[in-house]
């Protein structure tokens, strides 16, 4: 079962004031011949960890059911290499998730905190659209939903041309006529597929599409689309409805996803940037963007892959603030430690649907700070706050913090 939108929000609302999330992601190993017991062993290994971790802090009891539970199905874990595999548990809630991921995780991994460890997640969806793939030809559409690598149908649409009568043996009108005839029924066809992409958009059931068809029917198709539909096509692949598998259409898409999202991060990448500049609709820097996220202004969240940088979370509001200080600056109330604050502030990215692209060795962005985001507007407040702002946090002042606190079982 793949994740929905609401299950991951689900996820993100999750908060455990015992340290009690426990979120494990499994890779399968590489195909090789004891694969399978490597993997057992490692997950016992991870789990035992985090145990040793937690007994160390005096929460000798916290996630214990789960720990054991996930020992116990290390066995089962089947090293095929297709799929990898989410458990989000937490037995003070009564909360276990079982979830497939696409085998395209950094690693296996175990974490027991305050929330769900959700950054092998946000790796994944960082900036998937929730993505159609529409098959045509004269008389048929296939369309797809594309979600975490995983294709599945969800309408075959089929006009049957319509059948030659006896009269086509005879030239002149009647052979004209039939050929109008079938003429006009694919154009109707055409028609009905651009008005179910329409409807698509509009219920938000996708709002990216590609377009897989024979150059032939290409234009028939585009001739009929909305203008908004034009313009959440990605991309186009040929293809021939009836002979194509669904491996081909899948690797066409992702071919597609990816080169559509490389353009986008770039583009994203320079508009924070020069906006950043003018103090217009951009920021750069955590602590900017910390308060852009809080104030509600973010559209898109930019952050580098290997974003690092301590901060505090208030044990009361939630507030965030790049400032190690031990009390809340909003409700009094005394601060958590957040040892990676790119993991922290997800819950609120999820929460608010904010696209989220991660960056890949961009010195123009490492410069900045490596944590930028997109404004949908800017308010009052923010620009004041921006206009006594000295400057980006410093890398010296994010070093100078003693990393006391650890990641459970992190590989
Ligand atoms: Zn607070």
């Amino acid at each position: 079962m793949t994740l929905t939108r609401e299950q991951i929000r689900e996820l993100a609302e999750l908060h455990d004031s015992q340290s009690g999330a426990l979120s494990f992601y499994f890779q399968p190993a590489t195909p090789r011949n004891k694969a399978h017991k490597e993997d057992t062993i490692l997950i016992k290994d991870l789990a035992r960890e985090a145990q040793r971790n937690l007994e160390s802090q005096g929460k000798k009891d916290c996630a214990r059911a789960d720990l054991e539970r996930i020992m116990r199905m290390s066995g089962e874990l089947r090293s095929n290499g297709t799929h990898g595999k989410a458990i989000f548990a937490c037995s003070a809630q009564n909360f276990w998730r079982e979830y497939e991921l696409p085998a395209q995780l950094p690693g296996t991994s175990l974490f027991v905190d305050r929330h769900f460890h959700l950054k092998p997640l946000a790796h994944l969806l960082g900036a998937f659209p929730r993505l159609g793939v529409v098959l045509v030809d004269r008389h048929r559409a296939r369309v797809f939903d594309f979600r975490l690598g995983e294709l599945t149908e969800r309408e075959d649409m089929f006009h049957p041309l319509p059948r030659r009568g006896r009269s086509d043996g005879f030239a002149g009108y009647d052979a004209g006529h039939a050929q109008r005839r079938v003429e006009d029924e694919a154009r109707q066809h055409f028609k009905h597929v651009a008005e179910v992409l329409k409807e698509s958009i509009e219920k938000g059931v996708i709002e990216k599409w590609i377009l897989g068809c024979l150059d032939v029917h290409r234009s028939l198709l585009e001739l009929q689309l909305h203008p908004y539909v034009s313009k959440a096509l990605l991309g186009r692949f040929t293809a021939d409805v009836g002979h194509i598998s669904n491996d081909e259409i899948r690797s066409h898409a992702e071919r597609i996803l990816t080169e559509w999202q490389d353009r986008r991060r770039r583009e994203l990448v320079n508009q924070a940037l020069e906006q950043a500049r003018s103090n217009a609709r951009g920021v750069t820097g955590l602590r900017r963007v910390l308060r852009s996220l809080e104030l509600g202004e973010v559209q898109t969240l930019l952050i580098g892959e290997h974003f690092q940088a301590h901060a505090v979370e208030c044990s009361g509001c939630g507030h965030l603030d790049a400032h190690l200080v031990s009390h809340c600056p909003v409700c009094g109330k005394a601060n958590h430690e957040v040892v990676d604050v790119g993991e922290a502030i997800l819950p609120w990215v999820i929460r608010r649907d904010i696209e989220m692209f991660y960056v890949k060795d961009d010195p123009e962005f490492d410069k900045v700070g490596n944590i930028g985001a997109l404004l949908r507007f800017r308010s009052e407040s923010n620009v004041q706050s921006i206009d006594s702002a000295s400057g980006n946090q410093s890398v010296q002042e994010r070093a100078a913090y003693p990393g006391q606190l650890r990641r459970f079982g992190s590989r």
